[in-house]
């Protein structure tokens, strides 16, 4: 049967591809095997060469790309460019990397030891659909610069990105079986990637429930994984926070990507004798975020990925919500901003929800707030809103998660690490320490003894 792939915002089919399956798989797996070897041993300034290239050919089509998310997405347009200007960063930071990933002397007796960087392999790379491109480069920046060779799995409802930037790599001159791109169900093409022993190891970003399917394969012949994984982010803000600053930035923080974004802080702690004051602000400021056409150039909501996703998010909101947006009537998988009042242990305030809902929690203190932050499984990103720089130090270091931002949303950059703790994931992405996770450390030592 063919894959439909389809504009969430119009409803209609923009492509139909072949779904490839076990033998299609086993063929990428094949090629990536081939050209390791060759690949590996590619000069280093020519291997940061050629991803400086695939940066410069991705800004040159940018704007066909950035397109092609949104329409399969459902994004607006100005995220997408964004995502696609960060896509080209990316490329550009492992260029960088090539050869600044080195190895350590140790000082021991009877010789020289030294330490050294080898490439794993062929690597399989699996991406969930909420950003498809993105996602990619995090995994083939630092994979291709360590001299691996790769296999990347878009997720079967948003192929078209990375399909076409396997064909931008070949412009770029990376050579055949580089790179090579399988679009297939993650039961048939993502198991073979798991299962199959020439793939050394696996980086996957996806919903907790496949990561632990994904680690538990790879644990039957010890294959490496990094996972990227569902998050419940807190956003904190205490009561000596610019409270008017920490209310327009909310709301971009939730309902960025409608959203369905790992790193959603969808769970706003708010002190409570700031707390009135806040929601009015926050109420504000939900109203004013424009959703509709994604391509239009005010938008900054786009519609939900699938119907099927629209029931799971309507699931969450019980009783009744604090704020309730509007939204155009169709056709389009749209769900409105909302926003609803919770206690900790409520479902909203525990499972990601993965939609444009935010649960609004008060806290009495810092200690409650970090108690608050701390509840549950995930452990991601997460914001804190305050003017006193100690409490702000404090509260990053004691809230568990990998990633926080003080008088900031923001999460992600080429250069720094992005993970999680606890069941949000397993080691990092991005900036010199996901070079680790692609890479194998090994140890020579040479006797100097006459
Ligand atoms: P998903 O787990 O359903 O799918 C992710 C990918 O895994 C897809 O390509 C899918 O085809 C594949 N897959 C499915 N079953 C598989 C199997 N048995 N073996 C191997 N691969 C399989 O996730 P999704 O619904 O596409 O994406 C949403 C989830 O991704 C959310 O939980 C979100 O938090 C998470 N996410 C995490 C990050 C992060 O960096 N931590 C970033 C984005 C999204």
């Amino acid at each position: 049967m063919k894959l439909k792939v389809v504009n969430p915002a119009t409803e209609r089919s923009i492509a139909e591809l072949e779904k490839a399956g076990l033998e299609e798989t086993d063929r990428a797996i094949a090629a990536a095997r081939a050209a390791f070897p060759a690949w590996r041993a590619v000069k280093p300034a020519d291997r940061a060469r050629l991803l400086r290239r695939l940066a410069a050919i991705v800004e040159e089509n940018g704007a066909e790309l950035a397109l092609l998310e949104t329409h399969n997405v459902g994004k607006p347009l100005g995220d997408s460019r964004w995502e696609v200007g960060m896509v080209a960063d990316v490329f550009h930071f492992y260029a960088g990397a090539v050869d600044k990933h080195r190895g350590h002397t140790i000082p021991v007796a009877g010789g020289v030891d030294m330490t050294f960087r080898e490439p794993l392999g062929v690597v399989g790379l699996i991406v969930p659909w909420n950003f498809p491109l993105m996602l990619a480069s995090w995994k083939l920046g630092p994979a291709l610069a360590c001299g691996n060779t790769a296999v990347l799995k878009p997720a079967e409802l948003t192929p078209l990105t990375a399909l076409r930037l396997g064909e931008l790599a070949l412009e770029a001159g990376l050579p055949e079986g580089v790179l090579n791109v399988v679009v297939g169900p993650g039961s048939v093409v993502g198991e073979r990637l798991v299962d199959h022993p020439d793939v050394a190891k696996l980086g996957f970003t996806g919903s907790t429930e496949v990561g632990r399917r994904v680690m538990a394969g790879a644990a039957r012949v010890i294959k490496r994984v990094t996972l990227e994984l569902g998050g419940k982010s807190a956003n904190l803000v205490f009561a000596d926070a610019d409270l008017e600053k920490a209310a327009a930035a909310a709301p971009s923080a939730v309902f960025g990507n409608a959203g369905q974004d790992c790193c959603a802080r969808s769970r706003i702690l708010v002190q409570r004798s700031a707390y009135d004051r806040f929601l009015k602000l926050l109420v504000e400021a939900t109203g004013k975020v424009r959703v509709g056409d994604p391509e239009a150039a005010e938008t900054e909501m786009g519609p939900l990925i699938t119907a099927e996703h629209r029931e799971k998010v309507a699931s969450f909101v019980n009783g009744s919500p604090i704020f309730t947006g509007e939204v155009p009537a169709g056709p389009g998988f749209w769900f409105p901003c909302t926003l609803v009042e919770a206690r900790p242990e409520d479902r909203v305030a525990r499972e990601e929800v993965f939609g444009p809902v935010a649960a609004v929690i008060p806290f009495e203190d810092e200690e409650d707030a970090v108690r608050i932050a701390n509840l549950g499984d995930y452990g991601l990103s997460g914001s804190i809103w305050t003017r006193d720089g100690a409490r702000a130090l404090r509260v990053a270091r004691a809230v568990e998660s990998g990633t926080l931002s003080v008088n900031s949303n923001t999460s992600v950059r080429a250069a720094t690490p992005f993970g999680g703790f606890k069941q949000s994931g397993l080691g990092r992405e991005l900036g010199m320490e996901s070079m680790d996770g692609y890479s194998e450390l090994k140890n020579v030592f040479i006797s100097t003894e006459a």
